[in-house]
């Protein structure tokens, strides 16, 4: 284990709402009032063995958004986290939120944003980590809070934001339907990523990289389609990849794609998704994916050195990252 926790890691694909740490879940609960235990909140945020979907998954975050209600919460999750990834020996982290799904009458869009940054900053300044925010729009949302989403990224571009998701259930809304909101990202400049191929098949996969996606979220599914493979290699694309995540959606049953699309030659990054809601962390996830599959630690190595190509930041950082990864 020693080995794997002093690998220098970049994370590209992690959830705030779903990775707070369940000690301040709980702290907070007793705050607002809820007379939950500790164990309580630990079932209500973390997925049961049971779990048979993504809709069954996303129920987790439930609680965790409906606790981070304020500037202060929100700030305090995002520098713990950040500290937390530092400790595991990530160098280098992108974390994703959706900022509208913190409104409340003490709290704005931009509060929300500006905590999570605040956040971040402070970990960042007190740790080796560097590191930015990605706003999450919602397949839920309406496409008007959508381009606000869009909107915010664009005014905290550089200052702590640096591109913008697409989350949410895939299954039941398309990615398809969010062409209008990539190509307002994309005329005003802001780099996107798009969960697709998860829940969805390979058109999910398609609309995203139509709207000109580089990285994709999961995109688990593109190994149903030859096709598809070779496009991700041609075009250059980077697959952010959850191993457990996947098995508890269970949008994967048996061997997970990863060792067949790393060994056909696409850019894949490992991540963990959800560390809370998942129990698991980047380190555990290495070695699951070590001990599980013929994937080796030097191909993790290969994989985090791709993954700076595909970071949401500066040459500069990127230069900075390739002398200590590589
Ligand atoms: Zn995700």
């Amino acid at each position: 284990m020693e080995e794997i926790i002093n690998i220098p890691k970049i994370v590209l694909h992690i959830h705030l709402d779903g990775s707070v740490d369940e000690k301040l879940l709980y702290e907070w609960s007793k705050e607002d009032g809820f007379d939950f235990s500790f164990e309580e909140v630990r079932k209500k945020v973390q997925v049961e063995k049971s779990c048979k979907s993504l809709n069954q998954y996303l129920e987790k975050f439930d609680l965790p958004c409906r606790l981070l209600n304020s500037k202060e919460r929100l700030k305090k999750a995002s520098q713990e986290l950040f500290l937390k990834l530092d400790r595991e020996g990530v160098v280098y982290a992108e974390v994703r939120f959706a900022p509208l799904k913190h409104l409340n009458n003490n709290m704005s869009c931009e509060d929300a944003v500006e905590a999570v940054v605040l956040g971040m900053n402070e970990a960042i300044s007190n740790s080796q980590i560097h590191g930015g925010i990605i706003l999450c729009c919602m397949r839920n949302f309406s496409f008007e809070d959508n381009i606000k989403t869009v909107d915010l990224a664009k005014k905290y571009l550089n200052k702590g934001v640096i591109g913008v998701d697409l989350a949410g259930d895939e299954s039941s809304y398309k990615t398809e339907k969010f062409k209008d909101v990539f190509s307002y990202a994309k005329r005003l400049n802001i780099p996107f990523t798009i969960h697709a191929g998860e829940a969805d098949g390979v058109s999910s996969i398609n609309s995203a990289l139509s709207f000109g996606a580089k990285r994709i979220g999961h995109g688990i599914r593109a190994i149903d389609s030859k096709e598809m493979i070779q496009r991700l290699i041609d075009d250059d694309i980077l697959l952010e990849i959850c191993v457990s995540s996947n098995y508890q959606t269970e949008v994967v049953k048996g061997n997970h794609p990863i060792e067949y699309l790393i060994k056909k030659g696409v850019k894949v990054s490992i991540n963990t998704d959800n560390d809370t809601v998942s129990n698991i962390n980047i380190n555990s996830e290495y070695k699951y994916i070590i001990d599980n599959t013929n994937i080796t630690i030097e191909d993790i190595k290969l994989s985090n050195y791709n993954a700076i190509d595909f970071i949401f930041a500066s040459d500069i950082e990127k230069n900075r990252l390739k002398k200590i990864i590589g």
